[in-house]
């Protein structure tokens, strides 16, 4: 398998390219050249089959030979397998839970940071860790969070071999759940470090490193956010193992995803073409809304990013965004480098009748704001006694406007566990969700990190360092 930018001017690569890259040398984002497809009955055959062996089938074509089949089956058996170390807490790995005659939601927190993203980022750093050692290369990672990709990432990078993880934080801008998520794992390839300033000052920080390209390629630096392939591929996976359980391909069903980067959006939309009959695609956004103003009226527009009480979603441009418009524009890539162009000089781009038409007809989007989060999730406890976190209530709300009640499964991402919001869901439920128990002592465990002022050359200096010895 190979893949190619979608602005058309980087080398072309394999999976293990891809994986080591990210972000694509002409600054487009890197696509599978083919969506490899299964037919009804190879679906059907899905039927029984684990979690772990429904992602090797949905991931097999990705990888190509970068992997031989006895390698990717270890790789995920350890990742989706308790049996084997797997650190999903659920048989099922992404439980079906009944809400309605024919609502659901796909339960996606039940791994060790309480949120979808670990689907992806524990797989992500067994790829790292395989991929360095044969190449005999060293990683390092480094990022800026301000919540659920900081955790998500450490677990996934916790321990390997030949990666290095560190993780800039707001100092004191972070909840205590957050950063105890991250400041709790203590192994010593992983620094925490808490920044003298906001959340932007980290970026900016992550920013300057990257471009001091000298400086990059003596340390082996490298991102994990959300437009890395291997990531979104992860993520087809559970639209597989619910849609199959729900009775594809012989009955379709519909999907809400509560929506922030595009990226688990966009892996819904890649198991569709996969050959899922999934109906409609709901963009489930807060109050940054840019998707749903899009959809509405095919001008896709720079806003301001408002604060919400779904944080993960506070994004106002959604890269992933990219790789859907190149599809939809028959991949052409020059069209996608003048969208992009104009984003970046103008803050917006129209989008073409017959791309805006496309886009309408494979999705629907809507716009929940804090008030509407509050009195759903408020609603959905009282008559069911369920909690649902902020960031799934706005799913379940977008599910409830736009899908018709038509007999086909409406099914909601549940992108996190209530605790990880617990002040939230308190608000609106009266209820404080209670931690799981495997971390009930997260308040009491040791922390390690270091604090560090708002300064490029102190923070390179610590990254030279290592890890901590
Ligand atoms: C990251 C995140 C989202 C948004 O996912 P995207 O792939 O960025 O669209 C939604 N909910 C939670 C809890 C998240 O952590």
């Amino acid at each position: 398998m190979k893949y190619i930018s979608t602005r058309g001017q980087a080398e072309t690569l394999d999976f293990e390219g891809v994986t080591l890259t990210g972000l694509a040398r002409d600054g487009g984002l890197y696509v599978p050249e083919e969506i490899p497809t299964f037919s009804a009955e190879e679906i059907r055959a899905m039927r029984g089959k684990t979690y772990a062996e429904i992602a090797f089938e949905v991931i097999s074509p990705f990888v190509g030979d970068c992997l031989t089949e006895g390698e990717l089956k270890r790789m995920l058996d350890a990742t989706y397998d308790e049996n084997y170390g797997g650190q999903f807490r659920h048989p099922a790995v992404a439980p079906l839970v009944q809400t309605g005659n024919n609502d659901w939601l796909l339960e996606l927190f039940h791994g060790p940071t309480l949120a979808f993203k670990d689907f992806a980022l524990q797989l992500l750093g067994r790829f790292f860790d395989h991929f360095t050692a044969k190449r005999d290369q060293k990683l390092t990672i480094l990022g800026a969070t301000s919540g659920d990709t900081g955790s998500a990432a450490i677990e996934g990078c916790r321990g390997r071999d030949n990666v290095s993880i560190f993780m800039l934080h707001p100092k004191g801008r972070v909840s205590e759940v957050q950063r105890r998520q991250m400041t709790s794992v203590i192994e010593p390839n992983v620094v925490n470090i808490a920044v003298e300033g906001n959340f932007d000052d980290c970026q900016a920080l992550v920013k300057a490193c990257f471009n001091d390209h000298a400086f990059r390629d003596e340390v082996g630096l490298t991102a994990v956010n959300s437009i890395n392939w291997a990531r979104v591929m992860a993520q087809i996976v559970y639209y597989f193992t619910s849609a199959v359980a729900l009775g594809a391909p012989d009955r379709p069903v519909s999907y809400s995803v509560p929506t922030g980067n595009f990226g688990d959006i966009f892996a819904g939309y890649i198991a569709k073409r996969m050959g899922l009959p999934i109906e409609k695609l709901v963009i489930a956004t807060n109050s940054n809304d840019i998707l749903a103003r899009t959809l509405e009226t095919g001008r896709y527009e720079r806003g301001d990013v408002y604060s919400t009480l779904s944080p993960s979603m506070d994004i106002q441009i959604s890269s992933n965004f990219e790789r859907m418009l190149f599809d939809i524009a028959g991949r052409d890539a020059a069209v996608i480098a003048k969208y992009m162009e104009d984003l970046s000089t103008t803050g917006g781009f129209t989008l073409d009748a017959n791309h805006h038409s496309a886009l309408k007809e494979l999705f629907a989007a809507e716009r929940v704001d804090d008030e509407t989060t509050k009195a759903v999730m408020q609603e959905i406890y009282a008559s069911s006694g369920y909690i649902a976190d902020p960031h799934t209530t706005v799913g379940i709300e977008a599910a409830n406007v736009c899908l018709p009640d038509n007999g086909a499964p409406r099914v909601t991402l549940a992108t996190a566990h209530p605790a990880k919001f617990g002040e939230a869901v308190k608000a609106a439920t009266g209820v404080d969700p209670v931690l799981p128990a495997h971390m009930a002592d997260l308040l009491t465990r040791e922390e390690r990190m270091v604090s560090l002022p708002n300064d490029e050359e102190t923070l390179k200096a610590r990254v030279r360092e290592g890890g901590w010895s």
